[in-house]
């Protein structure tokens, strides 16, 4: 999965005192675009050092082993401009995932998410004062009202319905430029568990029952600002699975010699399918 950059290690240990070396990445960004310069496969970030404009704020975000990244405010809310250098570009965010090496692409994708946030929160959504950056923790403060935001991320259940040696799959609706399956997904909602998220989104997208359900791996996926939460669970009756016709266009019963080996090696739900293929119900 994306996240799994291993033998690299992803370390977020909040450090508001942190300065960029000559070293660090500096990550430039608009909306969902983040400045880099793409070829041949690879990316590559601005480094510090290399900036003739040092103004603005430099926010220090994570690390990744030596690596140390930061975001390039203009001021608190603001994002700094990119400098004007040839063969540079703001590039669309998902144009970057797969890109080598690949903890500097999973880098533009949380880095992204961490800009996104400060720059849609500068005032307070509550009394409209400016905000300001925690001492603390990561965090920004409201110094008029006390308002504390947190940066966003959203639950989301991925769901691997089982049913004997078959795996519900579905197809989104509206999508034909993705032909694959897909697992039955949706957004936790306020007052229900993740659990709870798994049997609402599994009877409203196919309309059947689940119990049994066991958590099997999660993912961060920036796209969304989501945590991704896998959940396989097992068929409870015997309905014959619906599309939700306003979300899917289909939803059936797949048996495992006959799911496609698609594993991309990139997203929680092209694993879990992977998974159910090789190993069936198994064990975990
Ligand atoms: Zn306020």
């Amino acid at each position: 999965m994306i996240q799994n950059i291993e033998p690299k290690t992803y370390v977020n240990h909040y450090d508001p005192e942190k300065k960029p070396s000559d070293a660090a990445f500096v990550i430039f960004f608009d909306n969902r675009k983040i400045f880099c310069k793409t070829g041949m496969g690879t990316l590559r970030f601005p480094t510090y050092g290399a900036l003739e404009d040092k103004s603005g704020l430099f926010v220090y975000l994570f690390s990744i082993d030596g690596d140390e990244f930061y975001l390039a405010l203009e001021k608190q809310g603001v994002a700094k401009a990119p400098p004007a250098w040839e063969g540079w570009d703001l590039a669309p965010l998902f144009s970057l995932q797969r890109l080598q090496p690949k903890h500097l692409a999973y880098a533009a994708l949380e880095a992204s998410t961490l800009g996104a946030w400060y720059t849609g929160n500068r005032y307070c959504g509550r009394c409209g004062h400016e905000m300001v950056h925690s001492d603390t923790e990561r965090a920004l403060r409201c110094p008029d009202c006390g308002n504390l935001l947190y940066p966003k991320i959203c639950p989301v259940a991925i769901v691997g319905v089982r049913n004997g040696d078959k795996l519900l799959l579905t197809k989104y609706k509206g999508r034909p430029q993705v032909p694959f399956y897909a697992l039955i997904a949706g957004f936790a909602e306020v007052g229900e568990s993740i659990e709870d998220t798994v049997r609402r989104e599994v009877m409203e997208e196919t309309g059947v029952h689940v119990k049994n359900l066991h958590f099997y791996k999660s993912q961060p996926w920036a796209l969304s600002d989501s945590l991704l939460m896998g959940f396989f669970c097992d068929l409870d009756g015997d309905e014959a699975p619906h599309a939700d016709q306003t979300e899917l266009s289909v939803a059936e019963w797949v048996d495992r010699k006959d799911i496609p080996n698609r594993d991309d090696g990139f997203s929680l739900t092209s694993e879990m399918i992977e998974y159910f293929r090789v190993n069936g119900k198994g064990e975990y």
